[in-house]
């Protein structure tokens, strides 16, 4: 059986950017009841983000269990079940659909949708080395940072992704909730089945 992977990535952030976000998406989780433990984490960041951030030094991810708010940000509330997962995570991270690979376009930060151009796959190797790289648009010719393109659902980065392990679909209100915590960050919904 496949999994299915729904990952709102935040994708113009930095890695410190990152560490300082993570915390106020998982207190949110936690008050909606949306995810439920581990305690030991839960305990830390109710008491103080710092410890919170020191776990996630030693490993930057955190795994959850469904919690009973879950259904309500969902899109088949009575098929949420203990098989889903919620983990979040810290660094740059790809993240790539094997079977839509590569991605049939991308956009420019102006729009421009075309096959993505000559030397994307240096430039996302470049950003996931460095945090920064750009990639010029064969359309308009305008060089960019590649944080602000856009390679269609399958295909995404970012430095923070909190991802859902076999949800039964993800609500928009959830993506536009996680949106407004890591403001003036934009969020991503990126799709993989693995
Ligand atoms: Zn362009």
């Amino acid at each position: 059986m496949s999994t299915h992977l729904y990952s709102v990535v935040v994708p113009d952030a930095t890695v410190d950017e990152g560490f300082e976000l993570a915390p106020r998406v998982i207190e949110w989780l936690l008050a909606e009841g949306v995810a439920v433990g581990p305690a030991r984490r839960a305990f830390a960041i109710q008491q103080n983000d710092q410890p919170f951030v020191e776990l996630c030094r030693e490993d930057p991810a955190v795994r959850f269990e469904p919690g009973p708010g879950l259904a309500r940000w969902v899109e088949s509330p009575s098929s949420v079940s203990q098989t889903t997962e919620i983990e979040i995570r810290i660094g740059r991270r790809i993240h790539a659909d094997p079977g839509s690979w590569p991605p049939d376009l991308a956009s420019c930060p102006k729009g421009h949708q075309a096959p993505p151009p000559d030397g994307w796959v240096d430039a996302v190797e470049q950003w996931a080395n460095i945090g920064s790289a750009l990639l010029t648009c064969a359309v308009c010719a305008t060089p960019s940072s590649i944080m602000d393109w856009s390679f269609g659902r399958e295909f995404g980065f970012g430095a923070l992704a909190i991802t859902f392990r076999d949800p039964p679909g993800i609500a928009d209100a959830l993506v536009e909730k996680i949106g407004q915590l890591v403001d003036p960050h934009r969020v991503q919904l990126l799709y993989q089945r693995l």
